[in-house]
């Protein structure tokens, strides 16, 4: 049996990141799909059967990939997948600084650039220059 699978999985992508990721969404959208459809409501029942036939999507996709003999451009989407997550992670990694310090420092936007500049708080008005184009502005802290 596992020298079957074996021989079958011979030349095929498999598993990676990106299809654990889905397997997990799958699962998730399957389980909260059923409790909402279990409620008898029109709403909750609508919008559980959406999230069933997702979750099914996520989960077909999944096996799709793994079984995928264009390894390549598997391995390109799960590259893809690394790209963008790490974009979010960053994203909530600087909205989680930002709230840790929220008593001590101050966030402006650069008006030129659009970067984001950090200064200590309560410093009264200050001429903030940007770090990234050098533009001065003035804000109170
Ligand atoms: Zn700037």
């Amino acid at each position: 049996m596992k020298e079957r699978l074996r021989r079958f999985m011979e030349g095929r992508y498999g598993a990676d990141e990106l299809n654990r990721f889905l397997t997990v969404c799958g699962w998730v959208l399957l389980i909260v799909g059923f409790i909402l459809s279990g409620i008898s409501n029109k709403v909750t029942v609508a919008v559980g059967s959406i999230l069933v036939a997702l979750s099914w999507a996520f989960l077909v996709f999944s096996i799709f990939r793994a079984l995928s003999r264009k390894t390549q451009e598997r391995a390109s989407e799960n590259y893809k997948y690394f790209v963008y997550k790490n974009k979010v992670l960053g994203w909530f990694r600087k909205l989680k600084n930002r709230w840790q310090d929220r008593k001590t420092h101050r966030y402006f936007r650069c008006p030129q650039c659009r970067a984001t500049v950090r200064v200590p708080k309560g410093k009264g008005k200050i001429r903030i220059t940007c770090p990234k184009c050098r533009n001065q502005f003035v804000k109170k802290s």
